[in-house]
């Protein structure tokens, strides 16, 4: 359930004194996806994908790269609300993540090789549960496929897939 998957979130916040969405309402038609750049105590980047009511999140030190060479460390966090794609702000210092947030890139996605919103909805559950999600972007900056493969614990890698020659 979507309240249950956001109670970490709520739980970490004090809304009386965050600007962070407390709400979980949809942002965009279809499954959108979205990369924060959070200035907190360490600079990373939040990647999150809209699955299930939710935004289902890493965070990636060095923020995602098109480049298929760069194996991106990126650690799973908690379930945030949908609201939180359009958020940017400062959360105050003494604060969960204090500092800013500012949005990256944006978009929507698919799993890649799903053809509707349901598929899409079942290989990503199903990815989630063997550790390999594959995602197809359409943002301004991050365009194409990408893999997120599980390693250990809560430690995944952001990877660009390489992209095949094209035949001539
Ligand atoms: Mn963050």
């Amino acid at each position: 359930m979507t309240v249950e998957k956001l109670r970490k979130y709520k739980e970490k916040r004090d809304f009386s004194e965050t600007p962070e969405p407390k709400s979980n309402k949809r942002i965009a038609k279809g499954l959108s996806f979205v990369v924060q750049r959070h200035d907190a105590s360490h600079l990373h980047y939040d990647f999150r994908i809209e699955h299930d009511g939710v935004l289902v999140s890493w965070a990636v030190p060095k923020g995602p790269s098109m480049d298929p060479n760069d194996k991106r460390l990126a650690v799973h966090v908690e379930d945030h609300p949908l609201s939180y794609g359009s958020f940017e702000g400062t959360i105050p210092k003494g604060n969960y993540g204090a500092g800013t947030v500012r949005i990256w890139d944006s978009g929507t996605y698919l799993a890649t090789g799903a053809d509707s919103k349901a598929e899409s909805e079942k290989m990503i559950t199903a990815g989630l549960k063997k550790g390999h999600v594959a995602v197809t972007l359409s943002g301004k900056k991050l365009k194409g496929e990408f893999d997120l493969i599980h390693m250990q614990d809560k430690n995944w890698l952001l990877i660009k897939k390489k992209t095949r020659a094209r035949e001539s």
